[in-house]
């Protein structure tokens, strides 16, 4: 029987902000992926750039990972699913297949992947006798509503507002009385309201629009209206009655250990915790 106190450790959702980062490169940010895990279960939100590396510190890897999912298909949040992809092929005795939930479109990228691994699949099959199958991979696309994969972690989708980027959705974890959304880069809108009522925390794709309206470059400027600043992000997490708010996808990225002025920006709207940082940082969301 498990130990009561065991038992109760067990009973959260863990948050781990695996790539803090945005399109931008930068040495200390990998792109944006966020690891949900609850029980034994490991939920990949986003599969940006340098993913497996932070997967692997956090203790984890593409074989032990329930289900990637994704918020949409910008190339910023997918750029390493090729390598989730392989990773879990290779490094995985048996068949072992990838879940890979997502948006409309989703399926055709996840084929455009497997179309552009073809030699390496055939160089494999052909050199290693116990590996005689193609990476198995099953792709779920999702507008709204509950998603069924299996385990005792609730895992739903609602739309998020990123447009022209379309379709874009958020994700939603319910884990024995514990609850944490994950938004993707949206502003704020109706269906990630829906998604966040009742909720404990919102992890939130941010960019400081206080700064980048200020950039003269046209192409930075452009990225103002399908991104939610600090303030907006607070003000959803606000509305809903959450706990915790985390703060993720910095542009312009801050120093290691900064960041004092966007928790600042957030708390003037939002009244809870505000957890931000570098990649790996790692948030526990128990029951409240
Ligand atoms: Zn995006």
């Amino acid at each position: 029987m498990t130990d009561p106190l065991i038992r109760g450790a067990n009973r959260m959702l863990a948050i781990t902000l695996l790539g803090t980062g945005s399109p931008m490169p930068d040495p200390h940010r990998a792109g944006p992926a966020t690891l949900v895990t609850g029980g034994a279960e490991q939920f990949l939100v986003d599969a940006g750039r340098g993913v497996l590396m932070r997967l692997g510190g956090a203790a984890s890897s593409a074989g032990q990972l329930s289900a990637v999912l994704l918020t949409h298909l910008h190339s910023d949040h997918i750029t390493d699913l090729n390598d989730v992809i392989t990773s879990r092929w290779v490094l995985t005795f048996e068949p072992s297949p990838l879940t890979i939930v997502g948006p409309i479109g989703t399926r055709t990228v996840v084929d455009h992947i497997l179309a552009s691994l073809e030699p390496d699949i055939g160089y494999r099959i052909a050199h290693h006798d116990d590996l005689y199958y193609p990476p198995p991979v099953e792709v779920i696309e999702v507008t709204e509503g509950k998603i069924d994969l299996g385990g005792q972690v609730a895992v739903s989708c609602a739309p998020t507002d990123h447009k022209p980027v379309e379709p874009s959705i958020g994700f939603r974890f319910d884990y024995d009385g514990a609850s944490v959304v994950v938004a993707g880069d949206t502003v704020p809108c109706e269906g990630l309201d829906r998604l966040c009522a009742g909720a404990q925390a919102l992890v939130h794709t941010v960019i400081r629009k206080d700064v980048i309206e200020n950039v003269p470059v046209k192409r930075m400027q452009d990225t103002l209206d399908y991104h939610s600043s600090p303030e907006e992000a607070a003000k959803t997490a606000a509305r809903a009655g959450m706990e915790t708010l985390v703060l993720t996808h910095y542009v312009p990225a801050f120093p290691s250990g900064g960041g004092e002025d966007w928790r600042e920006l957030a708390a003037a709207h939002f009244a809870g915790t505000i957890e931000l940082g570098d990649d790996l940082h790692r948030v526990e969301v128990h029951p409240s």
